[in-house]
């Protein structure tokens, strides 16, 4: 069995963000750094030191990052001469944070990114990678994965490699405050999903298990108890939800939802968060307990789901269908063996039509 890896260094707390200059300095000290930054921070102000050597990019995250997005990167670093960092430092959600997991890793790995989606294939350790995440609830701060969509083959797939881990975390609360409330709660619910996935599945792990259980506490203190889920203390435990949940989905898989939100993504462009509640939304009855606690969270928080995304006359069941089956890890995890046997094209379209 392969042995689970965590990160293995990170500071908490509001302010957090202010070690990152002393950082830098200490792990790069005359190479550079590159400072991968989602564009929404462009008119904030940030405590970043930079120093001449240094190149900070803004990350436009309308569409979530892709094999070919990568690759372009990466062509333009080399059509600039510029010579490998350092250190990476990503700022932002979880696109950001994947951004910045897959750039580091593709400045030691030849060829292209779409070389590395699978399990294990990343042949070298990337550049040391800093994650400062600004939404809370993908995990991508603390798991194995960078997720990408490779418009080519029509899939969206990790770099899943204990070379995709981020090296240091700065975990700062009151990074999350400006983040609008619908993407707030939708990236919360990431979490609360890959948890109930984890502990639903075939494929348990009795450290996942502990991470995923305290981390579904902490999400129902904030959207099922609480009036205000980005209070300040609130914001602090989905941080810590967030961390906890990837840290268990590093040890563990994901389930039903996620390949279906995979399908989502790939035919209609819906993002990952949004497209998890909707399918999550749709697919109750596998998960009937959790699902109703799902619905009392969405009233309490007052949100209202988008629906009808796919409709009777869709052209695109085809794509739906196979870009959710090809999620065949998860899948096995969710519903063992028979998987393809019970997701046959007639009960996925009756599936997918209810979103
Ligand atoms: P995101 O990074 O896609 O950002 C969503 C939006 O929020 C963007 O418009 C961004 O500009 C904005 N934003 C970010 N921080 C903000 C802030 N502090 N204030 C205001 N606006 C802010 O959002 P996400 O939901 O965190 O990430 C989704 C991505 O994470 C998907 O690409 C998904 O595939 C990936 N993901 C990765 C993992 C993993 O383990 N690597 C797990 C789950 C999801
Ligand atoms: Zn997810």
């Amino acid at each position: 069995m392969a042995a689970s890896k965590n990160v293995s260094r990170y500071s908490f707390g509001v302010g957090a963000i202010d070690e990152l200059a002393e950082l830098v300095k200490s792990v790069a000290r005359r190479a550079s750094a590159i400072y991968l930054i989602d564009d929404f921070f462009k008119s904030k102000k940030l405590p970043l030191n930079l120093r001449s050597q240094d190149k900070l990019i803004y990350i436009d995250n309308t569409n979530e990052p892709s094999t070919e997005k990568i690759d372009s990167m990466m062509e333009d670093f080399r059509s600039q001469e510029l010579s490998t960092p350092d250190i990476v430092i990503g700022i932002g959600g979880g696109s950001t944070l994947d951004t910045a997991k897959a750039v580091s890793n593709m400045f030691t790995n030849e060829g292209s990114a779409a070389d590395y989606q699978g399990w294990d294939l990343v042949k070298r350790p990337g550049v040391f990678k800093v994650g400062i995440p600004t939404i809370s609830g993908t995990g991508a701060e603390a798991s194995r994965t960078c997720v990408l969509t490779n418009y080519t083959k029509n899939i969206k797939l990790g770099m899943n490699s204990n070379y995709s881990v981020f090296d240091y975390l700065i975990l700062d609360p009151s990074l999350t405050k400006t983040v609008p409330r619908e993407q707030y709660f939708y990236t919360g619910m990431d979490t609360y999903i890959h948890c109930i996935e984890s502990l639903n599945g075939n494929l348990r792990h009795p450290v996942a298990d502990a991470f995923s259980r305290e981390a579904l506490r902490l999400c129902e203190e904030v959207f099922l108890e609480s009036d205000d889920m980005m209070s300040d203390d609130n914001r602090a435990k989905l941080m810590t939800a967030s961390y906890l949940g990837g840290a268990s989905i590093a040890n563990t898989m994901v389930g039903l939802i996620h390949p279906f939100s995979a399908g989502l993504s790939i035919a209609k462009g819906t993002h990952h968060c949004e497209a998890n509640c909707i399918a999550f939304n749709a697919l109750g009855e596998f998960y009937p307990s959790e699902s109703k606690k799902f619905q009392a969270m969405l009233k309490k928080q007052d949100i209202v789901l988008r629906s009808n995304i796919v409709s009777i006359d869709d052209t695109s069941f085809e794509t739906l269908h196979t870009s959710t089956l090809v999620h065949e890890k998860p899948l096995l995890n969710a519903l063992g063996d028979d998987y393809r046997k019970i997701l046959n094209k007639n009960r996925t379209k009756e599936l997918f039509l209810r979103m």
